[in-house]
């Protein structure tokens, strides 16, 4: 499979779309992003890489590090984690308050910003310092020491953090947060805030799609068991409630994040990711879901 062809092709047919969508304003650092970026990377369980557009620039990855602290929280906690988040789609906004009430605090999955902050109470309570072990973390698998949390976008987002401030606090209230709200909305923003480029995010996930040993340095990072349960979750609740959408249309695992990011995965082949920072109404990218869209069509690779 010529898989650099492909991506030049889509790079193409992309082109008329640039523009649409909407890029995420709700900080400013996000809203200076020009709407016309575009990347897209792989890297296959035999070391290949392929990308095209601006790869190897860093941008804010946002939700997609959910999968990080997932990852480590699950290594942690094992099967006491389920008593304190859910395993099921939510259907509803990724920052909706809705449910947690009539679910008593218990949120519906590890990837909506709910389930992210339970996480980073699990890691707060864990580690020393929660912060670091994370960025360790992602600088090894990611193979890049440079990787970084930015923090003019951390301290954005803590000023314009309301909402997820609500969302700790009303989850703290029934008990299934420990730590305090400002310690935890501090690991949760700094995550949010890492920015790592395409080409970044395929080498860092490549233990998703190669039952959880890194691709190249074949490092175990997780059990295939665990890599099976997180590219399942990925599968029905990594795109929020445009879930079933993207599950139609692109036949991948995958997580998205309001910087325009998305990551996918085709276990057993390669992992793919994909930059473009217009967004869709559900908060994925616009034009970075038509692509993955292209590209599983192109190439007749899906899970499905
Ligand atoms: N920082 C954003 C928030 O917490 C991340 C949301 C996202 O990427 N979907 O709301």
């Amino acid at each position: 499979m010529n898989y650099q062809t492909i991506l030049e092709d889509i790079q193409e047919e992309i082109k008329p779309l640039l523009g649409q969508g909407k890029v995420a304003n709700y900080i400013p650092a996000l809203g200076a992003i020009p709407i016309s970026k575009f990347a897209m990377a792989i890297k296959t369980i035999d070391n290949k890489e392929y990308s095209v557009g601006d790869a190897e620039e860093s941008f804010s990855i946002q939700s997609i590090s959910k999968i990080f602290s997932f990852a480590l929280a699950l290594k942690e906690l094992r099967a006491e984690l389920w008593e304190r988040v859910g395993k099921e789609p939510s259907g509803t906004a990724f920052n909706s308050l809705i449910q947690l009430e009539f679910e008593h605090g218990i949120p519906r999955n590890p990837f909506i910003n709910a389930g992210a902050l339970v996480m980073t109470d699990i890691l707060t309570s864990t580690y020393n310092d929660p912060k670091q072990t994370l960025l360790d973390l992602v600088r090894e698998l990611a193979d890049n020491p440079k990787v970084n949390f930015d923090e003019v976008v951390a301290k954005s987002e803590n000023e314009w953090g309301d909402r997820n401030r609500a969302l700790a606090y009303f989850i703290k209230d029934f008990g299934n947060i420990n730590n305090a709200v400002d310690e935890v909305l501090d690991l949760y923003f700094h995550q949010c805030s890492l920015s790592m480029s395409c080409l970044d995010l395929v080498r860092a996930f490549s233990c998703l799609a190669n039952a959880g040993k890194t691709v190249g340095a074949n490092k175990v990072i997780i059990s295939e068991r665990q890599t099976k349960r997180i590219n399942s979750l990925l599968m029905t609740c990594g795109t929020y409630d445009a879930v079933g959408d993207f599950a139609y249309r692109v036949g991948l695992p995958g997580k998205s994040g309001v910087g325009g990011g998305i990551v996918a995965i085709m276990p057993g082949h390669f992992v793919i990711s994909v930059w473009s920072p217009g967004l869709n109404e559900s908060g994925n990218s616009l034009v970075g879901t038509k692509a993955l869209e292209l590209f599983t069509t192109k190439t007749k690779t899906s899970i499905f």
